[in-house]
């Protein structure tokens, strides 16, 4: 097993595309990493690099302690899983896993031995004198992995294995993983536009963007503390809710609202005249009539989601919506989102305890809890106010 430095990698295109813009980042040995980010932002350009499939352009790739920069893609002890597995049409289950290691000269006995203990660890045991045709989906994947498991490297690289996989298949896969890196504890790097993925698989994820790293920490960090609008719009699902708003006359205003600042405490203070306002739709709650709250606004839904163990509801407010060009690049992969949006004006989401009611066409009452709420300089993106992960259930509303 090993470690994995990634120092202030550089690569650029010969069409003078720079995929990779000065990633540093340092992977413990055995650690489950995600790379995750929008469509273009390089993430398999840098895994590519690191599988040495890719020269860099700059910048040196340290594993186990070995400087494997200029060392062929063969020598690195690198096993790669990608999202169209290539298993041999006209090889057997047990043939296609085999055939890695045959090459390699590993001994019959050991073969024996290795494809024995994979087919148990991914369930493959029936399956071992099929042909890949007679395999569904699911099944072809697992092979896929279990190839890449017979050969025991020193680290595991990850292109999107599950993305050709429907939804039932990936959270089972998914699981498969997450079990797999726990019996096994081989250092694995994880590529994904998925954040849902990179959530739930990565102990760590890196969020990437136009090349650059933009935060690497744990899922729950990256989503309750994120460093800067790219990473807080891409973390979560459904997204923030993104609004440009004025500090004016001790109050915070936005869409016609007007939210007094004093309930934002010693945090008001970090506010400059223009901010970018976030608010997670799962942090709305609903005022019921007589309720007060200090901050709320109105909304009137014009379309509602139910999801059985909650409701979406989406509402319109009098602001254009937020479209700086990180934001617009998440957007794109968004077609719900694109298909809802009013054009001129921004369209807010509310995650709402599920029942019978109805909300569509009503207009309701949300709370916004001032201590949940993010801050964003709107010409950097940073985050103005840090947040901690709570684990306590929301304190009630004033
Ligand atoms: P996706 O999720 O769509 O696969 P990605 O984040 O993995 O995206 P990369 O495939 O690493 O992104 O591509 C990063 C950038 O480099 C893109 O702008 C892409 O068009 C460009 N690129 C990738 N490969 C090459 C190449 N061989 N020559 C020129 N440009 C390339």
């Amino acid at each position: 097993m090993a470690n994995i430095e990634l120092q202030t990698i550089v690569k650029t295109f010969p069409n003078g595309t720079r995929a990779v813009d000065g990633v540093d980042l340092t992977i413990e040995d055995g650690e489950f990493i995600v790379l995750v980010g929008p469509s273009g932002c390089g993430k398999t350009t840098l895994l590519r690099c690191i599988a040495g499939l890719e020269e860099v352009t700059d910048g040196a790739i340290v594993i186990g302690g070995r400087d494997v920069t200029d060392v062929d893609a063969k020598r690195r002890d690198i096993a790669m899983v990608f999202q169209n597995y290539a298993l041999y049409p006209h090889m057997t289950v047990r043939k296609n896993i085999a055939f890695g290691l045959k090459v390699r000269g590993t001994p019959r006995a050991e073969i024996a031995k290795r494809i024995t203990e994979t087919a148990r660890l991914l369930g493959l045991e029936e399956l071992m004198d099929r042909r890949p045709l007679a395999l569904s989906g699911g099944q072809r994947q697992r092979v896929a992995m279990a190839r890449a498991i017979a050969r025991r490297p020193r680290v595991y690289l990850m292109d999107e294995p599950l993305s050709n996989l429907d939804a039932k298949l990936r959270v089972r896969v998914r699981a498969d993983l997450a079990r797999l890196h726990a019996q096994l504890g081989v250092t694995t790097v994880y590529v994904t536009h998925d954040q849902v993925e990179a959530m739930t698989l990565g102990q760590r994820a890196a969020v990437m963007n136009a090349g650059k790293i933009q935060q690497v920490d744990t899922p729950q960090a990256l989503y309750w503390s994120p460093v800067n609008l790219f990473v807080a719009a891409f973390i979560g699902s459904p997204s923030m809710n993104l609004v440009e708003a004025h500090v004016a006359d001790g109050s915070l205003r936005f869409a016609g609202f007007s939210l007094p600042l004093d309930e934002l405490g010693a945090d008001a203070a970090k506010l400059p005249q223009r901010v970018i306002l976030g608010v997670r739709p799962e942090h709305f709650a609903e005022v019921e009539d007589g309720e007060a709250a200090a901050w709320s606004i109105e909304a009137d839904v014009t379309v509602e989601e139910n999801l059985g163990a909650e409701i979406l509801v989406f509402f319109p407010i009098a602001a254009e919506p937020v479209e700086t060009d990180d934001i617009v690049s998440i957007r794109e992969g968004e077609e719900q989102e694109a298909l809802l949006a009013q054009e001129a004006r921004a369209l807010f989401t509310a995650r709402l305890p599920s029942g019978t009611r109805r909300f569509m066409g009503k207009k309701i009452r949300l709370a916004l809890n001032p201590k949940r709420c993010y801050f964003f300089d709107p010409v950097t993106g940073e985050s103005l106010v840090v947040r901690k992960a709570v684990d306590e259930p929301l304190p009630a509303l004033a």
